[in-house]
């Protein structure tokens, strides 16, 4: 598994201070507000258990499994909800977890899907963030890092499900897609 990584882009230590540094900045913004934690499955699972770990503050988790329709590369917008919430949103402070925002097309179906259920509020945080790919016009409220247009995997990214489980993010070798 540690073969096939050509590059390690963001190391674990790195990750650990920038989930502290997102967790102390929530917590402070959501402070009395009881946040609804919405954790996108499955890739922000890592992300989110260490991020609340560092939001000392009273929160709620819920998880939530969705799939673009489209082909493997290119998300459609329309999205399909795969596993929704228990907990109803209404009147809450929503703040969905993710991995990386790519296109953004994904998230900002979620987040119209949110504030049609009459959250309070809806915001963002993800760890990674593509900038260059955006189709749609969407700015995590927080972000850990900006990355170039690469595909990476680790800490939760998958390539055909396998890489979740590395503790840092890397860049995959081309010979594993071609393989
Ligand atoms: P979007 O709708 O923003 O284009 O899609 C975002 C989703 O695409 C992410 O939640 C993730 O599943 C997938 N994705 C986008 N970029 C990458 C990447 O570099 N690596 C991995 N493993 N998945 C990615
Ligand atoms: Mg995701
Ligand atoms: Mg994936």
């Amino acid at each position: 598994m540690y073969q096939d990584i050509q590059e390690i882009l963001i190391s674990e230590e790195e990750i650990e201070a920038k989930a502290a540094e997102l967790g102390k900045a929530i917590a402070i913004d959501y402070k009395d507000l009881n946040p609804l934690c919405v954790c996108v499955l499955k890739g922000a699972v890592p992300f989110m258990a260490d991020l609340i770990r560092k939001c000392e503050i009273p929160l709620e988790v819920d998880f939530m499994a969705v799939s673009s329709y489209g082909n493997s590369t290119k998300s459609s917008g329309v999205v399909r909800i795969i596993k929704d919430l228990e907990a109803s949103v209404e009147n809450r402070h929503v703040l969905i977890i993710e991995d990386i925002i790519d296109s953004g097309l994904t998230l900002s179906y979620l987040i119209d899907l949110l504030k049609g259920r009459k959250a309070a509020s809806v915001k963002v945080v993800t760890m990674l963030n593509k900038p260059a790919r955006r189709t749609v016009d969407l700015k995590p409220d927080y972000c850990g890092f900006d990355i170039p247009d690469a595909f990476v995997v680790g800490y939760g990214l998958d390539y055909a499900e396998k890489y979740r489980n590395l503790p840092y993010i890397g860049v995959l070798k081309e010979e594993v897609y071609c393989s």
